[in-house]
């Protein structure tokens, strides 16, 4: 298996880390810039980092339209944080590009600004135990799709969702030692 992270900026060096922990067989890691890297990968993940900066490089270097061809294709994505902006279809009071694979609208930075950034545990449906969520200037989903499961909510704030095989997450597991969340993204 050939899993790709999105590394364009923000803290993909952190998702490889955190896969190359993992005991698995054959499998294999690398670094997504183009439609060319895209191409050679079985799914992808969208690391955390500043959606602004991320959707204009996707957008203008063709990787944007190489994500949402294979995610309609069925490749499974996992976006955290900032990946979950950019899988979503729509960013509330802002104009800004995203992919549209997960039908949801997302608030950024929704914790207010005195609370940046926080950690407190998460239940997660899926895992038998909950993870320690660890959230910066995170986003919430404020709308949730007919489609579109939730897995996780953080005091009534969903957190949490998927549809088919593309996860976001408003949180980052990769900045912990557990790498749960990452087996099960393998599994899907
Ligand atoms: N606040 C960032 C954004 O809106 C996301 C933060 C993160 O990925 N940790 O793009």
């Amino acid at each position: 298996m050939r899993v790709g992270v999105i590394a364009i900026q923000g803290d993909f060096d952190k998702h490889r880390e955190a896969l190359h922990r993992i005991d698995k067989q054959g499998l294999e890691v690398v670094e997504v810039r183009t439609p060319e890297d895209l191409s050679t990968v079985d799914r992808a993940i969208l690391p955390g980092g500043e959606s602004t900066t991320v959707g204009l490089l996707m957008e203008r270097y063709g990787l944007g339209d190489a994500l949402k061809l294979a995610g309609r294709a069925g490749m499974p994505l996992w976006g955290t944080c900032m990946g979950m902006i950019m899988l979503a279809t729509e960013v509330e009071d802002r104009d800004q590009y995203s992919l549209g694979l997960l039908d949801i609208t997302v608030k950024r930075n929704a914790f207010g600004a005195q609370v940046h950034s926080f950690e407190d545990e998460v239940a997660v449906k899926g895992l038998s135990e909950p993870v320690m969520g660890v959230f910066i200037r995170a986003p919430i989903v404020s709308r949730v799709g007919p489609s579109t499961e939730v897995l996780a909510e953080y005091k009534g704030k969903v957190v949490a969702v998927k549809h088919r095989k593309i996860i976001g997450t408003s949180f980052h597991p990769e900045l912990t030692d557990d790498v749960r969340m990452h087996e099960w993204f393998l599994n899907l």
